[in-house]
């Protein structure tokens, strides 16, 4: 993070959670509120059925809440779906697409990725697109070539006013304590940021490149002063306010 660009540390609570877990963003607010006024942008995903009370629950704190997946059309015939203006009008700010566990659990293809991208932004909504390698890829020395091709697949072509945000989360490292090297980390980060400078130019430049996959309070400070890793999005370790302020804290 020598770059002078505004982290963001963001919280993904995935299929975890009910009432009485906002609880922690109360106490995460305290905890901000004690820490003072520097800090990175934070963001915390809850399950969509938390996303109106959690809005409720951080209204005059820092904390920003984002969803975890949108559709891409705006309504219809889609039980069980949920659309980017729907996520806006429940008090998100942000939405996660193209998490892995979407892309393997529901078969997700970077093209649909990139349309519910479009949905967000239509929705004036802040997508958090996220790519990254599965081991079998990486040890195959295939990790730069994956990610380049779901960057350019995923990523619409224009974000308007929105700021750029990618997540780089190597599919072997979530939710399993494993991280790659911090040489890794670097090297995934500066080939995503000549991609993204190469297609965006400026808003390439400045997009927020972040680094998903088993950060803990024990690695954050490593791995968030590494060049070109503007922030990070948490799984786990993003439940328990205490933790994730530490994470905060290590910004
Ligand atoms: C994630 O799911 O986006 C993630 C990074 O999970 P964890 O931090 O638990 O590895």
């Amino acid at each position: 993070m020598d770059d002078g660009l505004q982290p963001l540390i963001a919280g993904n609570w995935k299929m975890n959670g009910t009432g009485a877990a906002l609880s922690q963003l109360e106490r995460l607010a305290t905890l901000l509120e004690q820490a003072g006024p520097r800090r990175p942008d934070i963001l915390i995903c809850p399950p969509a059925t938390l996303i109106s009370r959690a809005a409720e629950t951080t209204q005059s704190t820092p904390i920003r809440i984002g969803g975890q997946d949108c559709h891409p059309a705006e309504n219809g015939a889609h039980t069980g779906d949920i659309s980017a203006p729907m996520l806006a009008d429940a008090g998100a700010s942000h939405v996660i697409v193209g998490h892995s566990e979407r892309r393997a659990d529901h078969g997700e293809t970077s093209s649909l990725v990139r349309q519910k991208a479009q949905a967000a932004l239509a929705a004036q909504l802040v997508p958090v697109i996220c790519v990254g390698e599965t081991e079998a890829q990486r040890l195959a020395g295939d990790a730069n070539r994956v990610v380049a091709d779901q960057l350019a697949a995923s990523l619409p072509d224009a974000f308007g006013d929105a700021p750029i945000i990618v997540a780089y989360e190597p599919v072997w490292a979530i939710g399993t304590g494993r991280t790659p090297t911090l040489d890794d980390i670097a090297a995934m980060h500066a080939h995503m940021r000549l991609l993204l400078a190469a297609r965006f130019g400026a808003a390439g430049e400045t997009a927020r490149l972040l680094y998903g996959g088993s950060v803990k309070p024990d690695n954050a400070r490593d791995i968030l002063a590494i060049p070109n890793v503007n922030g990070a999005l948490v799984g786990g370790a993003s439940l328990l306010a205490d933790d994730f302020f530490a994470i905060i804290a290590a910004a």
